[in-house]
């Protein structure tokens, strides 16, 4: 009798073993299975950025390693995604494809190309959800419209979504010898020449997000609610790069808050407000998937006529962290250092770019995007939006997060500002936020030269306030 023909199970952003209902499915065929992980530049429609390889590179070996350890292997190949399953086809004899979909507009159309085209050829593709608590466009309004301020979507989503059972990692996979791999060494995801990952923080991996979930709900899941907003504090998960490349879904976490609030070890309304917070990367998913246009225009089309500034000396200081505000460059630099950045300060930092330099904010998406592990096109761009004034539910326009008086509520003592700018540890907590403010004297005391040891502000706090405001009104009075 033949052997049975082998399936494909293609990995993308489903990088775990784990409750992946793909290669549940795809093991459950009883056939021999082929998981294959392509590079593909165009497949989420942008190429990743730096800091995202660096994370792949990393996920990619701790999904091969779990596979050996089960008797398998990850096949990797480079190029066109669709070619090269034509490829893997044709020299093992597969017939069907299992994967996990992904949701951006342009990578969904893509996949359903794709799909077609092995169609055509006899080749079943089977598609997932695995990362997200529900499908977009699954949650409509009574109208059957897309939700478009979060409350009322939170509510839909939670009242409909629903939690797929949990799905262990098989014991064994076994990989048919022939299908030959690419060598990960050769795919240069890790930095050299120079290597700036060194500080980089995360264990990329479904091991590392497992561990980081558990840290998690045993420590700053107590105090989330209030402490999410402290980054001089480690009050948040630290999942956000874990569950963009997959390595855990939602529901694993969701469970796991909720059941330690059940037994009582955590307050509920803590363990909510995470849920909620997950809740605001399905309405991400669900705006991109409903106005695909987002990374590229302004939700609210009258932000399109924004007098954004030319300001390429504005903008090298921003991504330095060399405005003069510390909480600013502490932030930058943290992103720059460790390929993150808290949540409290990107949305200072956005903010600053967007509103004191009136700079448009699509260039601080796309430096997010490069420097981001977490960088995720629908959180990234819909929380840049949201910033700006010009999305869906967002901040209203005249918003201007001043970043003296954010550091001093959010940042007290200044432990985060003195961590990653130095310049001015020496400073006393009074003036740590504000350098320019500080007498001359408190200044010399702390070695802090303005100008020469560290910038003063490159523009003014009421200035910068008053042209965005200006700005700001005369185009949302277009509406
Ligand atoms: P926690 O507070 O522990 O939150 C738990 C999870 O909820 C996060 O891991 C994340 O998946 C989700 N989440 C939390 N806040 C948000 C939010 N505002 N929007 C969407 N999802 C959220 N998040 C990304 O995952 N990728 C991005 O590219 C991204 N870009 C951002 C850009 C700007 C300008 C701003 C203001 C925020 C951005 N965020 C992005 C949202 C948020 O800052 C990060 O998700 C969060 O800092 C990650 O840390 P954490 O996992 O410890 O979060």
């Amino acid at each position: 009798m033949p052997a049975s023909p082998p399936v494909i199970l293609w990995f993308r952003r489903d990088l775990r073993l784990a409750d992946n209902p793909a290669l549940h499915h795809a093991l459950a065929s009883g056939r021999p299975v082929l998981p294959i992980y392509v590079r593909d530049e165009r497949l989420e429609g942008r190429a990743i950025g730096a800091a995202s390889r660096w994370w792949l590179d990393k996920s990619l070996r701790a999904l091969d390693a779990d596979l050996r350890a089960r008797g398998g292997r990850l096949i990797l190949r480079s190029g066109d995604a669709e070619a090269q399953l034509h490829r893997l086809i044709a020299e093992t004899g597969a017939d069907q494809v299992f994967m996990n979909r992904l949701f951006e507009p342009e990578a969904f159309a893509r996949d359903a190309d794709i799909a077609h085209g092995l169609k055509a050829d006899g080749v079943v593709c089977r598609g997932f959800n695995a990362t997200l608590m529900c499908r977009p466009g699954a949650v409509l309004n009574g109208s059957g419209q897309p939700y478009k301020v979060f409350t009322p979507f939170l509510k839909a989503l939670l009242t409909a979504a629903e939690a797929p059972s949990g799905m262990d990692a098989p014991e064994t996979i076994s990989v048919p010898e022939d299908a030959s791999s690419e060598a990960i060494d050769d795919w240069g995801l890790h930095p050299t020449r120079p290597d700036w990952s060194s500080g980089f923080v995360g264990t990329p991996g479904e091991a590392g997000a497992k561990a980081t979930l558990e840290a998690f709900v045993a420590g700053g899941l107590k105090t989330y609610a209030t402490d999410r907003d402290r980054p001089d504090r480690a009050g948040t998960s630290g999942l956000a790069a874990h569950l963009h490349w997959g390595e855990i879904g939602p529901w694993r976490a969701i469970e796991a808050v909720r059941a330690a609030a059940v037994q009582g070890r955590v307050p509920a309304g803590e363990a909510e407000k995470f849920v909620a917070e997950i809740g605001w990367r399905e309405f991400s998913a669900h705006l991109l998937h409903h106005f695909p246009y987002l990374p590229e225009r302004a939700f609210r089309p009258e932000y399109d006529a924004m007098p954004w500034r030319d300001d390429a000396e504005g903008l090298a200081a921003w991504k330095a962290g060399r405005t003069g505000y510390p909480l600013v460059d502490a932030g930058m630099r943290q992103l720059w250092a460790t390929g993150t950045m808290h949540n409290r300060v990107r949305m200072v930092v956005a903010s600053f770019l967007i509103k004191h330099l009136l700079i448009d904010w699509r260039l601080g998406e796309a430096w997010f995007w490069d420097c981001l592990t977490d960088a995720d096109l629908a959180s990234n761009v819909q929380n840049w939006q949201w910033t700006a004034g010009s999305g869906a539910d967002a901040a209203p326009y005249f918003r201007v997060f001043n970043p003296v008086v954010q550091g001093e509520k959010f940042d007290p003592q200044g432990r985060y500002v003195r961590r990653w700018a130095p310049e001015v540890a020496g400073l006393p907590d009074r003036w740590v936020h504000a350098p320019w403010t500080a007498p001359p004297m408190v200044l010399a005391e702390a070695g802090v030269r303005l100008g020469a040891t560290y910038p003063r502000p490159i523009v003014d706090h009421v200035e910068g306030r008053e042209r965005a405001l200006a700005a700001l009104k005369a185009v949302s009075a277009h509406r």
